[in-house]
């Protein structure tokens, strides 16, 4: 359909090589965009550009100049870059009172800071290209607490904030900026989690209405509505994508 057509667009996803990230890349491919998928290991990076017959850079976006640098890659590799989807990020579970400093602010600066920057990088693009969709993903963490969430819950509160300021900023500029809350989602990040919080399987099928977890391929949609001209009048926006479980009241 016209309205969700992405021919002639070109997007970016952070932390596109795999989880989340993948689902979205894939789906803005089918769409019709050209998909730069960056991450940190290169051969992760090239077998997902593969999949989605994209283009792979790698980039570490806890570094500012590696980030900037992954924005005009893409922008130059692609021709122009309309689309930006922050999802690259990291969890260290821990109590709050047992982080390093140095922990606390590598989960920060993964989740959040970097989104921010990209961000800032790939506005004159959009500029150019006459505005532009920027999506950022938060997380269940961004409207709840837990014990073993303080740097991961702060950065993906902070990431709805961000995105709050970006879409009053930059509407101006036919910009739109919106957040994506996912549930719990069946990725690398969550097998992990599986394997130390013993339970967690079953507690999360229970607790979401749906009755089962999430797949990135459930992303897919959430994430071509957001990046095409069907959305034009949408931003600042958080939106769960989840299952129903941040609705589940008893
Ligand atoms: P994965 O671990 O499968 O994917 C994380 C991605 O981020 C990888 O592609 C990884 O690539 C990339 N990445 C991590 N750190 C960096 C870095 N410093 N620079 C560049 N790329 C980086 O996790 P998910 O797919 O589950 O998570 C994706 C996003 O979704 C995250 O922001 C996560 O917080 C969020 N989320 C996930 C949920 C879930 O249930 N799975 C729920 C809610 C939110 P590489 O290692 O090659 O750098």
């Amino acid at each position: 359909m016209d309205l969700f057509n992405l021919e002639g667009k070109a997007a970016l996803v952070t932390g596109g090589n795999g989880g989340i990230g993948l689902g979205m890349a894939q789906a803005l491919a089918r769409a019709g965009a050209k998909v730069a998928i960056a991450g940190r290991d290169a051969a992760k990076n090239a077998a997902a550009a593969k999949a989605v017959g994209g283009i792979p850079i790698a980039a570490d976006v806890l570094d500012e100049k590696a980030c900037r640098g992954m924005v005009a890659e893409a922008a130059e590799r692609l021709g122009r870059l309309d689309i930006l989807v922050n999802n690259a990020g990291i969890n260290i579970r821990k109590r709050p009172e047992d982080y390093s400093l140095d922990e606390f602010r590598t989960v920060l600066d993964s989740n959040l800071t970097s989104a921010f920057v990209a961000s800032q990088a790939v506005y004159p693009h959009m500029q150019k290209a006459g505005g532009g969709k920027i999506v950022n993903i938060g997380s269940m963490m961004s409207i709840f607490g837990a014990s073993f969430v303080a740097a991961y819950g702060s950065s993906k509160g902070g990431i709805v904030q961000l995105t709050r300021a970006l879409a009053c900023a930059w509407a101006k500029d036919n910009i739109q900026v919106n957040s994506v809350l996912p549930g719990w989602i069946d990725t690398a990040l969550t097998q992990r989690a599986r394997k130390e919080i013993g339970g967690l399987h079953e507690r999360v099928v229970a607790r979401t209405p749906a009755g089962r977890w999430g797949t990135p391929e459930d992303m897919g949609g959430i994430a071509v509505f957001l990046c095409s001209r069907a959305s034009d009048f949408i931003t600042g926006t958080a939106i769960p994508i989840d299952g129903g479980y941040s609705v589940q009241g008893g």
